[in-house]
């Protein structure tokens, strides 16, 4: 009847028909709160370079919705946005130094406020120590876990009640974990892959690493001499506990939880004689990111070349 109406009138008189004043046609500012509250977000940790830079490029190209590059320094982290803006892709940058209880606070607060909470974030973040570094080895142990393990620990625990319903978080984790778990004690082992272990026996465990380390009894103490790769051990073990929590506790939201490993990949980590490229790399963290709705496994596993590795 509408249609029948207005198809009467002549084409050029229709605008005018429903001409709006231009301050009509502007979007109010809670127009534009309640745009980016259904606009899906996903952030990605220490994404100024390396693995984390390609994660954000392929989810560039591939993700409904807006894309944060994080990084703990901002000049680095706009270095890098301008960078894949040379490429034609548009990411978005918030500072996040997940060393900073205070910056992960203060990143979450943001998300939730702008996006009502993050539909998919990657945990990418992470340090090694080279094989030729002479600092001591309790040294290397503390600040490996510190970042590694510990403050994961916190973005996982700041940002894990705001990731939405259907969300996908991904923990880049290690190989070297896998390696790594199978040379602790048998003890340790049974530990780290029994189903019952809870977050605080995981987190007590990896204090007892750092402080054995302290007083050079980490080897009776059933751990191999790798702070990197406990480190990755206790992110892939943690991984596994939180999605089991999230399976128990918010069951109906279909929120699925991995750690995986990348490759071996050429960057500063690694460094030039690794045999994948940052975006090949890239690849089984974004097919984890990215499974798809409805989708209800992977969860809870340690993941490389997009299949599901024994632990
Ligand atoms: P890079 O050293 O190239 O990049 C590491 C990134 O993490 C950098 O952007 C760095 O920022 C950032 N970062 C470090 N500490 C913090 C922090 N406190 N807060 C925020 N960002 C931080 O390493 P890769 O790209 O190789 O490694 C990415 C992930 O992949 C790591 O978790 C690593 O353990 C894992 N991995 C890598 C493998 C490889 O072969 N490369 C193999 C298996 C796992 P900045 O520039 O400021 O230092």
């Amino acid at each position: 009847m509408l249609r029948k109406t207005l198809s009467s009138f002549p084409p050029l008189f229709l605008p005018f028909c429903f001409a709006a004043s231009p301050a009509q046609l502007q979007p109010t500012p809670e127009d534009q709160s309640k745009t980016a509250m259904s606009t899906k977000v996903a952030v990605v940790t220490g994404s100024n370079k390396g693995i984390g830079l390609a994660i954000v490029r392929a989810l560039c190209k591939q993700f409904q919705g807006d894309v944060y590059l994080t990084a703990r320094d901002i000049g680095r982290g706009q270095e890098a946005v301008k960078s894949l803006d040379s490429e034609g892709l548009k990411a978005k940058f918030h500072q996040l130094d997940i060393n900073d209880l205070n910056s992960i606070i203060t990143a979450a607060a943001f998300f939730k406020d702008k996006y009502g909470g993050v539909d998919v974030l990657v945990n990418n973040a992470g340090i090694a120590f080279k094989v030729a570094d002479t600092t001591p080895f309790a040294v290397q142990a503390e600040v490996t876990l510190k970042t590694n393990f510990f403050a994961t620990r916190d973005m996982l625990t700041h940002f894990l009640p705001i990731v939405k319903a259907g969300g996908r978080v991904v923990n880049v984790s290690s190989f070297v974990g896998s390696r790594t778990l199978n040379n602790c004690s048998p003890a340790l082992q049974q530990r780290f892959r029994s189903e019952d272990i809870t977050e605080e026996e995981l987190v007590g465990l990896m204090q007892r690493f750092v402080d054995q380390t302290k007083k050079g009894e980490h080897k009776q103490g059933g751990w191999p001499e790798t702070a990197y790769g406990v480190s990755k051990t206790g992110l892939t073990a943690l991984s596994m506990i939180l999605a089991r929590r999230l399976s128990e506790k918010r069951p109906n939201d279909q929120i699925l939880l991995n750690a995986c490993c990348p490759g071996w990949v050429r960057t500063d980590m690694a460094g030039p004689k690794a045999t994948k490229s940052p975006d090949e790399g890239a690849i089984t963290p974004v097919y984890l990111a990215l499974l798809p709705p409805g989708a209800t496994e992977p969860h809870g596993k340690f993941v490389s070349e997009k299949e599901v590795q024994p632990w």
